[in-house]
């Protein structure tokens, strides 16, 4: 087997491990990504492919690497990231790739080191070839996406700021996702933040005496029920124009709860975390603004909302079309079917399409599988991937003004 075929990448990467801490103390070689950011640099060293790495925190870091072609083409962003979801549970052998039925198993074979493969494929192949054939390529391999996406935010920082490494900016960037070939052009954002209601502790036995701050949360809680199903169905709170066309609704969740100290003591404090997904064209602000104004209005009670520990942007259509156009049109005479869609899971895109680069989420493999038990890859499907990358690096003609080749 050809040592750069997407197959034989894809089970290099699965046997190298890169779980995401979230936000643990997790220490060792299974942790993080200094294992595949090192084999990354040789994978490009051996390709005699300029490269870089960018360490962010100790053990985590990007690996970037640049192509260039024809200087009047334009340049693309490849994005993947590095880590994957901890491997905790699997009942099969995380990291050792299982060829079986058609498909690959193992810890990330879909979400992401399959569509990763994929990517690094498609870039070697190109390597050999006359960089006259196609255009420039920027490869970036990024560190946690899976939790707080310092990887995506050092990388676009630093194409904002002129890196030359990353310049000119990329005129298009395509960040690998399994998204079953489909091209993602919208997808939804998550907020996340904590509602803490106060109390007075006293002895249990005259709870009249104090104040129960969990009974506080209760009332709290009905009311976040409430917005809940208002962001459900269509209210005066909440009209249709909220409802994205390729997303749908937003939603919210409390995911969990926290107070008191002990049952013979009337709780002084009480803590929730809300889940909040956001679909484009919401704002942040607006959110925790209504929000609390409702809740204010309603509950009667004292609470106090804590700024959000997590604020991932929905991906807002639009400036990607042509790109999506393109890439859909590419995909249907390669594989036989694509289509432009919404989803529902974020991804770390909007980081991209922050600094005005037109973005979209595409890559072999279905979001059903990233994250199990049993995580797979169809090895028809990851070859797809990596011919629809490799003829979109060369192709003239995308058809986006911005490029200015059409
Ligand atoms: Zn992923």
């Amino acid at each position: 087997m050809d040592d750069d075929s997407p197959l034989a990448i894809l089970k290099q990467l699965i046997r190298i491990p890169s779980q995401n801490p979230m936000g643990h103390d997790h220490r060792g070689p299974e942790w993080c990504e200094q294992g595949m950011s090192d084999w990354l640099c040789r994978f490009f060293a051996r390709h005699n492919i300029h490269h870089r790495y960018d360490q962010i925190e100790p053990g985590r870091g990007n690996v970037i690497a640049r192509l260039d072609g024809d200087p009047d083409r334009p340049t693309l962003l490849l994005d993947a990231h590095q880590d994957t979801v901890p491997v905790a549970g699997m009942p099969i052998d995380p990291y050792q790739p299982l060829e079986r039925g058609g498909r690959v198993h193992g810890r990330g074979a879909c979400d992401v080191k399959g569509p990763m493969a994929a990517m690094l494929s498609a870039v070697a192949r190109l390597r050999r070839e006359d960089p006259h054939s196609r255009n420039n390529l920027i490869v970036s391999l990024t560190c946690d996406e899976e939790l707080g996406q310092i990887g995506a935010s050092d990388l676009a920082r630093r194409i904002n700021t002129g890196d030359a490494l990353l310049s000119p900016k990329p005129d298009l960037a395509i960040v690998a996702e399994p998204t079953d070939l489909n091209v993602v052009v919208a997808h939804k954002g998550v907020l996340r933040w904590r509602i803490r209601t106060s109390g007075i502790a006293v002895h249990s036995s005259r709870p009249t005496l104090g104040r129960n701050a969990i009974y506080g949360m209760a009332r709290v809680i009905g009311g976040l029920e409430q917005l809940a199903a208002q962001l459900q169905s269509d209210s005066p709170e909440h009209p249709p124009s909220a409802t994205h066309p390729l997303c749908g609704r937003p939603s919210l969740s409390v995911g969990t709860i926290r107070g008191g100290e002990s049952v013979n003591i009337v709780p002084e404090w009480c803590v929730i975390e809300i889940d909040r997904r956001v679909v484009p064209g919401e704002s942040f602000d607006t959110i925790l603004r209504q929000t609390q104004q409702a809740l204010a209005d309603g509950c009667g009670v004292e609470f106090e909302m804590l700024p959000p520990d997590t604020s991932c942007e929905p991906l807002v259509d639009g400036d990607n079309g042509a790109l999506a156009d393109s890439l859909v049109a590419l995909t249907k005479r390669i594989a036989g079917a694509s289509q432009a869609i919404g989803v529902g899971f974020a991804t770390q895109a909007p980081k991209f399409a922050a600094v005005g680069i037109p973005t979209v989420v595409f890559g072999p493999g279905s979001i059903d599988q990233a994250h199990t038990k049993d995580e797979w890859i169809e090895v028809d499907a990851l070859n797809q991937g990596a011919e629809i990358l490799y003829q979109f690096a060369k192709q003239r003609r995308w058809s986006n003004a911005r490029c200015g080749l059409e």
